[in-house]
């Protein structure tokens, strides 16, 4: 028995709960809120409020919170744990007994981008409206249903955004987007500490925040994800269903779902008179975004899309003459996400329904032709490490294949051919018969079967290929082995012996790891440029060779450095008696160069694409943690390269500094030219690749590929336009490079590598080096149109050529792509390091 005094506190204290305005001191729409304000909202509402939960789930790169509140009945949160288990049994994912009750789970997920500001604001007016129970049908809503609201998924970029507004913004509200607090400058706040793009990181989760974030995710499940977005402020609303193309597992109910969502949304944006699109631009094909990822995880994935973002600012005058205001934003934003809860509150019984049968239908009759997924033991064991991270925290399950000895007939990705396979111990298994079927399909299949060809962003993405592993798609069904215990754990013991030197194979990214240590504490390593015998043992060209006499400095304790390090990073030593080689070239030939100790410079500011830039950044601070500077180009006056020995430039336009780059280069420095900073180079005569260019233009002209003034193909329709733009480019497709394994920059990327191509061909260098080139007109996975296909067959991937005293290296794509390409890294290393 409560007594009646606690019930009226009770009931005092739900009425009483201030609104985001109270609490913030100014009205919403009127200011952009900092996020530790939103924040200290939401742990405020939890606290006065028995239907709201808030629970922290981690931090970002640059130190604050990200959390959620949990919103439901006052029974149902009591009973929080019960309904989160049961909802995983269903899945397959936990073990245990379910308990008959089961509610859907509605995931809120705002402001991913952090410059599309409109959604912290408006997670802030959902919380309070869902706790004071003051939207028709919430009552219900609260009673049927556990809401989680992700106010902020991005708060380092959002914080950025609201800083630089507020320090950029005149004292009347300005609508002229001229204006600077419209116009930010380099980097854009769309992205987060390094530059990424969240939202194209959900099946990579290179990044700590989305980590974090899907760690969270896995607990529950959701039934529905609804992300919520800004595009370009002269668009109205985008609202469900999706555009094509739709991936072709996503299921008849979820594409059902997009419709009555829909409906749903037309509903309550017609009522207030308000303009919107369905049907166009948001595709569901790539698993990178918010609503395919979730789809792929068996809930109905939404994007929302608000015309306004960064540069709308608080208001601002449109082409039509009317004015765009962070208000009507916000409106827009809290009409979508009531449409998204009532639109799920009615149809309950069918998601729970549908969604226990997308999971129990993965189980035992999954939809991929391909049954096992069989991975060679044999591969770099970093790479399958890398793989099996990514599996891992994807839900997707791995182990040790059965039936050693047995052949199949299969598909050979990195072959890009049917193939066979024969299954030896230690090669690892994948199978379709597990509760992520579907996603796995997505992350294996051959071939991404699209309804269309005109994707908003990639069109393949197999995971052999960003690996570089060797794998093979049965038809069969092939039993793995209990034992999931992943490659045992290397353990080197300190030699008292004093050897003459350690050698140490290539395996993958933690041997450059763990030499980039070494070079951080001044021991040397040298390579090998040639193969070479040691004791009786083989090593490839490229291995490392630590010798005692390069490390005189150390004394002693270089066995104890050595042994530490190489344990860190699970490197085998293997010791080395004497410097004279049984095959092959010597220690102290010229033939072993001294791995280079580089300061390393990335340039960045305005004119360069950030994306890019963030990724090397990240690399190297945390996957090699080795220290990088990078050096703003917007500081023109005063840059000096002198102190640094290589200069890493990205995709951007660096004509206004084209000199002073070329004069580093030329004095001895080394310059690494990634995708369009190449032109810097095509457009110097005085390079090898000024003259290939010109040679290939020329030859172009000449042949059947020049289009005559009265060709037919230039009759194109305006309705047409996209595709005929489709019929030039690559959609980000993956094509084979061909690597010279004897270039110490090609080390570590096999004879034949795989590469995201998305820019135009580059012809082979007539001096200089050609390391890495394509052959083949036709990508081994996703889209290229046929114009493309015809130039980019025997076209350049990695290129180097002398000038000066310096070098500069060509690489056309970026190797890295979005942190995930990791079977890249090694080319990066190899630019810095050999
Ligand atoms: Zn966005």
């Amino acid at each position: 028995m409560i007594p009646a005094i606690f019930i009226l506190l009770l009931n005092i204290s739900s009425q009483t709960i201030k609104t985001p305005g109270e609490f913030l001191g100014y009205e919403p729409g009127t200011q952009f809120t900092f996020h530790h304000r939103a924040v200290e909202y939401f742990r405020y509402v939890a606290e006065v409020s028995a239907l709201a939960e808030y629970r922290e789930y981690g931090k970002t790169y640059e130190g604050r919170p990200l959390g959620v509140c949990i919103v439901s009945s006052e029974e149902n949160l009591a009973n929080l744990e019960e309904y989160r288990k049961n909802n995983l049994i269903k899945t397959g994912l936990l073990e245990g007994e379910f308990t008959g009750k089961q509610v859907p789970f509605i995931w809120l997920a705002y402001n991913v981008h952090g410059n599309e500001s409109a959604g912290m604001e408006t997670a802030m007016k959902t919380l309070y409206t869902l706790v004071t129970r003051s939207y028709p049908g919430s009552d219900e809503w609260l009673r049927t249903c556990i809401i989680i609201i992700d106010p902020c998924q991005n708060p380092d970029g959002r914080d950025l955004f609201a800083n630089r507004y507020r320090n950029s913004q005149a004292l009347i509200q300005n609508p002229d987007g001229k204006s600077w607090e419209h116009n930010q400058g380099w980097p854009g706040a769309r992205s987060n500490h390094y530059f990424f793009d969240l939202n194209r990181d959900w099946t990579w989760q290179t990044q700590t925040e989305s980590t974090q974030r899907l760690a969270l995710y896995n607990q529950f499940m959701p039934q529905v994800h609804a992300d919520f977005h800004e595009m370009g402020a002269e668009s109205t609303f985008f609202f469900p269903p999706g555009a094509e193309p739709w991936h072709e597992v996503i299921t008849p109910w979820q594409h059902e779902f997009h419709k009555l969502m829909g409906k749903g949304n037309a509903q309550l944006f017609d009522e207030k008179s308000r303009l919107y699109f369905t049907k166009e631009n948001y595709d569901l094909f790539c698993p990178s975004f918010g609503d395919t990822w979730p789809l792929f995880n068996g809930a109905v994935g939404f994007t929302y899309e608000q015309g306004g973002g960064g540069y709308s600012g608080l208001s601002l005058k449109l082409e039509t003459g009317d004015t765009l205001t962070l208000k009507k934003r916000i409106d827009g934003h809290f009409t979508a996400t009531m449409a998204t809860l009532r639109v799920a509150c009615e149809n309950r019984t069918r998601l729970l329904e549908e969604f226990n049968r997308f999971f129990s239908d993965n189980m035992n009759k999954p939809s991929f032709r391909y049954k096992s997924i069989i991975i060679k033991g044999s591969n770099d064991k970093n790479s399958l490490e890398d793989l099996f991270s990514l599996l891992t925290k994807n839900q997707i399950r791995y182990s040790y294949a059965g039936n050693t000895g047995k052949k199949y007939k299969g598909f050979d990705y990195l072959a890009n051919a049917e193939g066979e396979v024969t299954i030896e111990k230690g090669d690892f298994l994948i199978s379709a018969f597990q509760p992520q079927s579907r996603f796995m399909q997505v992350l294996f299949e051959t071939d991404s079967k699209a309804s269309d060809s005109l994707s908003y962003d990639l069109t393949a993405w197999a995971l052999p290929y960003a690996y570089n592993i060797k794998t093979y798609a049965v038809e069969d069904q092939i039993k793995g082995l209990p034992d999931k215990t992943i490659p045992e754990t290397v353990m080197n013991h300190t030699d008292t012996g004093k050897p003459y030197g350690y050698i140490v194979d290539y395996t993958g990214f933690n041997t450059l790891k763990f030499i980039s240590a070494l070079t951080r504490k001044n021991i040397r390593a040298r390579y090998s440029l040639k193969p070479f015998t040691s004791g009786g043992k083989n090593f490839n060209r490229g291995s490392f060779i630590i010798a005692r006499g390069d490390n005189s400095n150390a004394g002693n304790k270089i066995d104890a450095v050595v042994t530490e390090l190489a344990n860190k990073y699970q490197v085998v030593l293997n010791r080395a008696e004497t410097g004279m080689v049984e095959k092959g070239k010597d220690f102290g030939s010229e033939y072993s160069p001294v791995v280079k100790k580089s300061n390393v410079a990335i340039l960045c500011g305005d004119g360069i694409s950030a994306g890019p830039a963030g990724e090397l950044w990240y690399m190297f601070e945390r996957e090699l943690d080795y220290p990088v500077s990078l050096i703003n180009i917007s500081n023109r006056e005063n840059l000096d390269f002198s102190g640094y020995d290589v200069l890493l430039l990205v995709s951007g336009n660096y004509s206004k500094i084209r000199d002073t780059i070329v004069d580093f280069a030329k004095k001895g420095g080394r310059v690494v030219a990634f995708e369009n900073a190449i032109q810097m180079f095509a457009s110097d005569k005085s390079t090898s690749l000024s003259k290939a260019i010109a040679t290939r233009t020329e030859e172009l002209k000449a042949s059947e590929l020049k289009v005559k003034s009265d060709d037919p193909s230039l009759l194109k329709k305006f309705g047409d336009e996209d595709r005929h733009l489709l019929s030039e480019r690559s959609a980000g497709s993956i094509y084979k490079v061909v690597v010279d394994t004897t270039n110490p920059f090609g080390f570590g990327l096999g004879r034949e590598w795989f590469v995201m191509k998305r820019t135009q061909a580059y012809p082979f260098l007539p001096r200089g080096n050609n390391i890495g080139y394509i052959t083949d007109n036709k990508p081994v996975a996703g889209f290229a149109g046929y114009k493309y296909q015809k130039l980019i067959k025997n076209t350049l991937v990695i290129g180097s050529e002398k000038t000066g005293n310096g070098e500069v290296i060509y690489i056309t794509e970026d190797p890295y792509f979005r942190a995930y390409w990791k079977s890249g890294r090694a080319l990066v290393w190899n630019t810095v390091f050999r």
